[in-house]
């Protein structure tokens, strides 16, 4: 589960098939406890939030989902890294389902792309330290300054010691320790609206980056590539205007944040929330251009490039959806 790469799915595998359906039913809980955090700033939810038909219903489905594309898709992903065995970059996963934790391995040390939400700090620590000590992490970096990726960001850089690695209009959202939702913000599912009450409260302990932290402001700017590193910074506005992603050279392989998204919240690739469409759309031009061989997004499962070509046009007449002015 925590390490993307060394598993193997073997769906005839029966035990695994049950392991694999328990450790679903497990994220989709988290993600319960998660989203409860934010509606009530509390992770004891109350017995009847569970009792309900639909929302078993709903669980399960959730559960199944994760199932079945878990065993396809993994299977596929690691028979392409059995060819791969001597890359220099290794990516671990230590989130779930729905918000994915990436740690990158390097000669150089560990490299977190984001936290998660405020108040997962602890859990976070447990499973990245069976992986590395705390230390052995020597930079963070901020896709974008979402409550749910920059959650507990100060604890994680106070702890490790590690350099922030940010877009330079991530500051000003950092600094504010809220969601920004600029004029023009919408969702892309009316789901994403209900969901909108909450993420309207969405808050995280703010974040002044020290002097150590490496502020990018264009592309030119690539601390990997200069400390010589195969991994390049992306620029990818429209989710957010601070989103970037990193891509790993050798590999291909994309790690792009909230710039498309493949879990069941948001439909044909695309993120739950885009503050501009047609940057959005002309990140994933950009995306299409670079070729990537693999895209991990942080919410759902890893997909081809090919995904982004068949959804594309989808983007040209995008309508999003704008929560009710009280
Ligand atoms: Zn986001």
């Amino acid at each position: 589960m925590y390490q993307t790469r060394c598993e193997k799915m073997r769906p005839w595998n029966f035990v695994l098939l049950i392991r694999r359906f328990l450790l679903a039913v497990r994220d989709t809980i988290i993600y319960e406890l998660s989203v409860n955090e934010l509606v009530c700033g509390t992770n004891d939810a109350p017995a009847s939030r569970y009792a309900t038909l639909p929302k078993r219903a709903f669980v399960l489905f959730w559960a199944q989902d994760i199932l079945v594309k878990n065993m396809v898709k993994r299977a596929n992903h690691c028979n392409k890294v059995v060819d791969n065995m001597a890359q220099t970059i290794r990516i671990h996963n230590i989130g779930n389902y729905m918000l994915r934790s990436y740690l990158l391995e390097t000669p150089q040390g560990w490299i977190a792309l984001d936290s998660g939400y405020a108040g997962g700090f602890e859990a976070y620590k447990k499973r990245l330290t069976k992986l590395t000590p705390l230390d052995q992490v020597k930079f963070v970096f901020l896709t974008h300054s979402h409550n749910d990726h920059a959650g507990f960001l100060r604890e994680l850089l106070a702890e490790s010691g590690a350099r922030l690695v940010a877009h330079e209009n991530s500051l000003p959202r950092l600094a504010s320790g809220k969601d920004a939702m600029p004029e023009g913000t919408g969702f892309t599912t009316r789901i994403g609206v209900a969901l909108s009450a909450m993420m309207k409260h969405s808050s995280f302990p703010p974040v002044v980056p020290d002097e150590t932290a490496i502020i990018l402001k264009s592309e030119a700017d690539q601390p990997f590539l200069a400390s010589g590193l195969p991994i390049r910074v992306v620029f990818l506005p429209g989710h957010t205007a601070d989103s970037i992603g990193l891509f790993l050279e050798e590999t291909r392989e994309l790690l792009c944040g909230d710039a498309a998204g493949n879990a069941v919240i948001a439909p044909a690739r695309q993120a739950i929330l885009i503050e501009n469409v047609p940057e959005f759309a002309r990140s994933w031009d950009k995306i299409i251009a670079l070729n990537p061989s693999r895209i991990y997004p942080s919410h759902g499962n890893p997909f081809a490039a090919e995904d982004l070509v068949k959804y594309r046009n989808r983007l040209n007449d995008l309508k999003l959806f704008f929560p009710k002015k009280n």
